[in-house]
């Protein structure tokens, strides 16, 4: 007989996004684990694109934070200065993380100083957007020649040369 899962620890990361984090869309919430506090669903539910998420909003797990981790939040934020620029959800959203030992993805500098001050890992949503760098080649719009470099124009046609994303071309 083996031991019992333990959700969570064997599983890889989870992630707490905050509520920018899931709109713009630079996080790819489909293929991480999230865990939100509901305050994060709420909002978004409020917001333009509450009905462009729902397909998505699914594979959110929704928990809300314990009262003994709010309370290490609110003394973390005291200490820090940050508590009168963070909102019940942003102090839900630190909470939620320091219990499941999640990531918070946010580019909130306030949530960052406090998940710095209580050791939680915490990343910028910008950093995501390096994963889906584009990388481009350069076609001429006459005559269609391929090259790898910028060039003023066309060494076949003389046609202007403009640039493609190469990871869209179909080989
Ligand atoms: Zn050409």
């Amino acid at each position: 007989m083996g031991l019992p899962d333990k959700p969570g620890k064997d599983q890889g990361p989870v992630y707490v996004p905050d509520t920018s984090a899931i709109l713009t869309g630079k996080i790819d919430i489909l293929s991480m684990k999230c865990i939100v506090p509901s305050g994060v669903i709420k909002e978004i539910r409020k917001g333009k694109m509450g009905r462009l998420m729902d397909h998505e909003m699914c594979v959110i797990q929704i928990t809300d934070p314990k009262n003994k981790f709010l309370d290490v939040v609110r003394s973390a934020a005291r200490e820090t200065g940050d508590l009168p620029y963070l909102s019940q959800t942003d102090m839900d959203i630190i909470a939620v993380a320091l219990e499941i030992g999640g990531i918070i993805i946010s580019d909130d500098y306030s949530l960052q100083n406090v998940s710095s001050k209580l050791k939680i890992e915490f990343q910028g949503c910008g950093l995501e957007c390096i994963k889906s760098r584009i990388s481009w080649g350069y076609v001429c719009k006459g005559c269609g020649a391929k090259y790898e470099e910028k060039l003023e124009s066309c060494r076949i046609c003389g046609h202007k040369i403009t640039r493609y994303p190469l990871n869209e071309e179909k080989r």
